[in-house]
């Protein structure tokens, strides 16, 4: 299966002529969640690194989102199935969420997708407990290991690892970040953290490292900007919270997900500092590169 995927990731790199610039105009990335729908976070800087610079973006998903019925009332007459069950979302929401990650993942450009199938059980804000003993750590670990030797990414996009975020988001992150720390110096790709504006401002803006976890301080430089509300088309008015909302509502099963659609939002990426300085102003070159390539 993984000779398979192997196979995907060269044929559709060598099917790109414009991926043989430089990793900054055209990224390889890959992004690292903990649910189907985190991914939203990045969606229009994936939507542009995809469709606007010619790049690729893979998306490692750790959990199975089996844990995501208590808002799914809508849902249950669409799929027919009474979601809000544990039961039954515990058997059915893991395929249905990978379909409705894969419908929003169309319209981001998303190219591969490595379901990592771990638990989601228990909305705790600990993620070392997570980590101990909810998930198989070594196995995510050897995993990531394997798709960051084999993908050859420029860039891994995180969630930045706020205290009060779910422990979930917290622990993918962590586990990112050290997948990226065992690789060669000189061969490993640039690991961000990103948010979007709109959520717990006043916590990001303060963010410096998560507490425990030293290997996640950011550089203070940054962070890194795609204005979302960026005007494009006919005399202006269109702009990619378009995409943010359309990967929104195809996540049918997160209802209280579709209050989130906006009209304004930055998405933002700062520099884990276990990265080198180095990564700074390849970052800013790429955020640049998303923000200004004509589309
Ligand atoms: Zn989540």
């Amino acid at each position: 299966m993984y000779r398979l995927l192997l196979l995907v990731l060269v044929s559709s790199v060598c099917a790109s002529p414009v991926a043989a610039q430089m990793s900054n105009q055209s990224p390889k990335i890959l992004v690292v969640t903990a649910h189907p729908d985190d991914e939203v976070m990045f969606a229009a800087t994936m939507y542009r690194v995809s469709h606007a610079l010619g790049g690729s973006v893979d998306l490692a998903l750790v959990t199975d989102g089996a844990g995501g019925y208590r808002f799914s009332t809508l849902a249950g007459a669409i799929y027919g199935l009474d979601l809000t069950d544990p039961e039954t979302a515990r058997t059915h929401l893991p395929a249905i969420r990978k379909r409705e990650l894969m419908a929003g993942g169309l319209i981001a450009g998303i190219r591969n997708y490595m379901f990592l199938d771990q638990p989601d059980l228990g909305k705790t804000e600990d993620q070392d407990s997570i980590l101990a003993f909810v998930w198989d750590r070594k196995f995510v670990a050897e995993r990531l290991d394997y798709f960051l030797d084999k993908g050859d990414y420029d860039f891994v996009f995180t969630h930045l690892p706020i205290k009060p975020f779910h422990s979930h988001h917290k622990a993918a992150t962590i586990l990112a970040i050290q997948a990226v720390s065992r690789m060669d110096k000189n061969d490993r790709p640039i690991i961000l953290g990103g948010f979007v504006t709109g959520m717990m401002d006043d916590v990001v803006a303060k963010f410096t490292e998560l507490e425990g976890h030293p290997e996640t301080r950011i550089f203070k430089d940054g962070p890194f900007t795609f204005d979302r509300s960026t005007p494009f088309g006919q005399d202006g008015r269109l702009n990619y919270n378009i995409i943010a909302n359309w990967m929104i509502a195809e996540h049918k099963t997160q209802g209280t997900m579709q209050l989130f659609m906006r009209t304004e939002g930055v998405e933002r990426y700062w520099v884990y500092q276990m990265n080198g300085r180095d990564a700074i102003g390849k970052t800013r070159e790429m955020m640049k590169n998303v923000q200004e390539a004509p589309f």
